[in-house]
């Protein structure tokens, strides 16, 4: 059998199973580190496909590899599957409605992501025993993406050392290859501790960590307009001493997200947060401590990975939908209310693809593959993929789950989740990460060349793993 015969066939005789598999992950939604459902039910199912199955991977209860074949390459395909906090919502369901009120949902499509890179582990497991090629295939399962950092525990520990290259991909609004950045993060908490006192008896002899966090606050708004365009510096207060105005607030607690476009930068800038807090605290006369949540690097580009996984998603063909599938997208984006456009201003202006983007900026289901970018699109956000694309070459691509015009992380996000686009788009980002293995297993060409452009690009920049003394954070508790 010839490749995508193999493919096709390894995913679609399973298609209703994986299709139940995402929607058992669908329906028990679990945040960071508390993925023990997810991690049961994928593993389960890698050792029902004849994985070698490795459970508490890194020290960590819910990461798991699932290992096949023997010698080079060896390609790692990484799965995610935690669900986000509040994004509880009916499957299906054009208008807001939470399954439970506050609880957890699927808000970011990883209940796909974990099976779709799942289909992909098995496609390129037969395609290795039928052709008896050389090659190892790992899956990775994944934990604590949402702000957990759970791939870079696990580089840490050295689980992505002795890859040649990993491909992933992320559920989307569109179909797409694209060589892209992310920015690296570290996410620490600021604890100021002060003296209570009657706020208007004897304010004299109150210490208020309130007032240092505002005027942490308000030091690092000034900041802003010092760094580096891409920065971004977000903050949540946590714990802001009590309720009672009456009170001089002896404890308070910031969050503070900070986010630069290369590890290497993300430090300095680190650094001059701390130096405002530690400003805050000797305006106040109160004592400040430091703890970090975790640290996530950048992702580094892969253009050579990216084009063989755009060749695959068209070799694989778009998936069908029926007349239903539009009216169900239209049912969904109209229930948006402001769109996430195709793509990014910043990327549109480019001339091929703006007039592509115009064509479409009215759809309701983006059943088109976005063309080829000549650039590196710089994203905004972050990832835990990008710890591994300092390990590894890394490519991940998007296939459309959704309708036109979704943003992830939302109550619509979550409601697609399970619906005939989710499952369809999800097995052709499978077929789209097999095909790309399979092409990298019999080209060593092909790795050779990402391996080069991923040293050019890290120009001897070296990984700086996570302090030792940081653990994963289980997610729910008390910050
Ligand atoms: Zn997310
Ligand atoms: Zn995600």
């Amino acid at each position: 059998m010839e490749k995508w015969e193999l493919i096709n066939s390894a995913i679609d005789e399973k298609a209703e199973a994986l299709y139940a598999l995402s929607d058992a992950i669908w329906d028990v939604p679990e945040l960071a580190f508390t993925e023990e459902n997810a991690a049961k039910l994928l593993s389960a199912k890698l050792e029902e496909e004849g994985f070698e199955v490795a459970r508490n991977v890194a020290g960590i209860e819910t990461a798991f590899t699932g290992t096949f074949g023997s010698g080079r390459p060896v390609i790692g395909i990484l799965g995610e599957f935690d669900a986000l906090s509040g994004l509880s919502q009916a499957a299906n369901s054009p208008v807001k409605e939470a399954l439970i009120p506050g609880a957890n949902g699927h808000g970011c499509g990883h209940n796909l992501l974990g099976v779709g890179s799942l289909a992909a582990a098995i496609a390129v497991k037969k395609y290795l025993e039928e052709t008896k090629v050389p090659g190892t295939v790992i899956y990775y399962g994944c934990p604590g993406e949402e702000g957990g950092a759970g791939k870079a525990f696990m580089a840490r520990e050295g689980v992505f050392e002795g890859l040649d290259c990993a491909l992933t991909w992320h559920p989307s609004h569109i179909n797409s290859s694209a060589p892209h950045s992310s920015l690296a993060n570290m996410q620490m908490k600021f604890t100021f501790d002060g003296i209570a006192s009657h706020a208007a008896g004897a304010p004299e002899n109150g210490r208020s960590a309130l007032d240092a966090v505002t005027l942490m606050n308000t030091g690092v708004q000034f900041l802003r307009e010092h760094t580096n365009m891409k920065d971004r510096i977000h903050y949540a207060v946590t714990d802001t001493g009590g309720v009672s105005p009456n009170v001089v607030q002896a404890h308070a607690e910031v969050i503070y997200l900070v986010r630069t476009p290369h590890l290497n930068t993300l430090f300095p800038l680190v650094e001059r947060v701390k130096n405002i807090a530690r400003g805050a605290a000797l305006m106040t006369d109160t004592t400040m401590s430091f703890e970090v949540h975790k640290i996530t690097a950048d992702t580094v580009p892969n253009a050579t990975l990216q084009k063989v996984l755009r060749r695959n998603m068209e070799q694989a063909g778009l998936p069908k939908f029926t007349e239903e599938d539009y009216a169900y997208a239209k049912a969904m984006s109209q229930s948006i209310q402001l769109r996430q456009k195709v793509l990014p201003t910043v990327v549109i202006l480019d001339e091929n693809l703006a007039e592509v983007v115009a064509a479409h900026q009215d759809d309701y289901l983006y059943d088109f593959l976005i063309p080829e970018f000549p650039y590196v699109v710089e994203g905004s956000g972050s990832t835990d993929v990008g710890d591994v694309s300092w390990n590894t070459p890394t490519a991940e691509i998007n296939t459309a789950t959704e309708c036109a015009g979704t943003s992830m992380h939302t109550w619509q996000a979550t409601a697609q989740g399970k619906g005939p686009i989710a499952h369809k788009s999800m097995l052709f980002a499978g077929k789209a990460l097999a095909g790309g293995a399979i092409d990298l297993i019999n080209d060593p060409s092909l790795i050779e060349a990402a391996t080069k452009e991923w040293k050019r690009r890290l120009n001897g920049a070296v990984y700086q793993k996570l302090p030792p003394e940081l653990k994963p954070r289980k997610a729910g508790k008390k910050q």
